[in-house]
């Protein structure tokens, strides 16, 4: 018996994670993620090259769009099997879905889309497919035994090992966080052995700039914002980097780093939401998670309008999403303040190519939002230091784990190609793969 692989997403390209694993008549998905950025976003509504209803389960990473997006489509086009996570990660998911089809039903009201990928119906149906497993859990379908692993990155996620019933072992690794973190628990470094690997190598031969001195070069740029009066505008992603942002901004709050003449704002309610299932969660350093995140000063905007409107006058700190300004609420902000040059952009998340958050770090001289030109007069700068992937070392630390001589294939994915070449350059003595997108690869 041999296993396969088809390489649907993140193949050559960063985002719509999505894996088809055979092994005998079992076929089942690792991930089943939207692809993000105006060059691959017309394959969110490509036909699917399988019947959904043949695959048999879905193994999910972890709670982001490019990990889980399109699996409302899947469940929309007649997926019924079970849809396998760690319990953070279903819990998550719930909101991420349902915010997912909202943006999908909302677009297409606005005839900023013709097409709705699926709608708030499938993505009920999809959470009632959910399957929470614990990191502890061995568990099987159709023969095919499976473990999470932690891994770090954001809250719930988890590398997936696989064995097959002939014994075949695999790691899919889902995006790999920093061994180093604030709060988040990372990756054991035990030695293993596995006849194949599939990682991303988003940050492959980069190294992450020092966490602290970026966290010290942030507040000061909120500072000389605060002091010319103007606000400090942060896309930020819902999930973990809200809430790191929250924990740095609280940090320097109680320390008195930071100007206190400040409104701190959440503008999101799927970041609120996120944030409320990590209040829930103990940290590595055995801390709640309120105790993290939350403080006096940060006000919380589940529904648009006035509390903003309340605060006119004063600086205002404003987190809000979609991480790479693709939609959201961050579009309202950004409009009203690019063109005044008191004001500032930070950008605190990775960008994907040909999104406007991209587009912002290349500093223009104006950009369009919903079609409309908005002069860019505001600060912008970009902060490397704060990503929830590891840099090259903590990817290399994930892949020296496993036992070089059982090692059949690594798998690069989810990386633009030059950092995965840089990759295979650096482990050269290892049989490493850089798959095309739609291959199939047997091992
Ligand atoms: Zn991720």
């Amino acid at each position: 018996m041999s296993m396969s692989i088809k390489f649907f997403g993140a193949a050559e390209t960063v985002t719509g994670s999505c894996y088809l694993v055979k092994t005998g008549n079992v076929s089942f998905l690792v991930d089943c993620g939207m692809f993000q950025g105006k060059d691959v976003e017309y394959r969110n509504y490509e036909k699917f090259e399988f019947a959904p209803k043949q695959i048999d389960f879905v193994v999910i990473t972890h709670a982001h769009l490019d990990h889980l997006g399109l699996l409302p489509r899947l469940v929309r086009e007649g997926f019924r099997g079970k849809v396998y996570s760690t319990q953070k990660t279903s819990a998550l998911s719930y909101h991420l879905l349902l915010d997912a089809a909202k943006i999908q039903e909302n677009n297409l009201q606005k005839r900023l889309s013709t097409v709705a990928l699926y709608d708030t119906t499938d993505a009920i149906r999809t959470i009632q497919l959910f399957n929470s497993k614990s990191y502890k859990d061995v568990f099987e379908d159709h023969g095919v035994k499976m473990q999470f692993e932690k891994v770090g990155h954001v809250l719930g996620a988890a590398s997936l090992k696989v064995i097959d019933k002939s014994g075949i072992t695999g790691y899919f690794s889902g995006d790999i966080g920093r061994l180093k973190h604030p709060f988040l628990e990372t990756f054991d470094t035990a030695e293993r052995k596995a006849d194949f690997v599939l990682m991303e190598a988003l940050y492959g031969g980069i190294v992450h700039p020092d966490r602290e001195k970026t966290e010290a070069e942030f507040v000061s740029y909120i500072n000389e914002t605060i002091d010319r009066n103007g606000n400090v505008i942060i896309p930020a992603f819902a999930l973990q980097r809200t809430q790191e942002i929250l924990n740095i901004l609280k940090k320097a709050y109680r320390e008195d780093r930071i100007k206190k003449k400040v409104g701190i704002f959440v503008d999101s309610p799927l970041a609120i939401n996120m944030t409320n299932e990590y209040t829930q969660s103990i940290f590595a350093n055995d801390v709640q998670g309120a105790e993290l995140f939350d403080f006096e000063k940060v006000r919380y905007i589940m529904k648009p309008g006035r509390m903003l409107k309340n605060s006119k006058g004063e600086p205002k700190i404003i987190i809000a999403g979609s991480g790479m300004c693709e939609g959201g609420r961050i579009l309202g902000h950004l409009s009203s303040n690019l063109p005044d040059p008191k004001n500032a952009i930070a950008i605190v998340g990775f960008q994907a190519e040909d999104t406007l958050g991209r587009e912002l770090t290349l500093k223009p001289e104006e950009i369009y939002i919903n079609k409309k030109r908005v002069k860019v007069r505001a600060r912008i700068k970009q902060f490397y230091g704060f990503s929830a992937h590891g840099d090259t070392t903590d990817l290399q630390a994930w892949l020296d784990r496993f036992e070089k001589k059982s090692l059949k294939k690594v798998f690069l994915v989810h990386a633009e190609p030059q950092r995965m070449q840089k990759f295979d350059e650096i482990n050269a003595d290892l049989p490493i793969y850089i798959p095309k997108w739609k291959e199939e690869v047997s091992i």
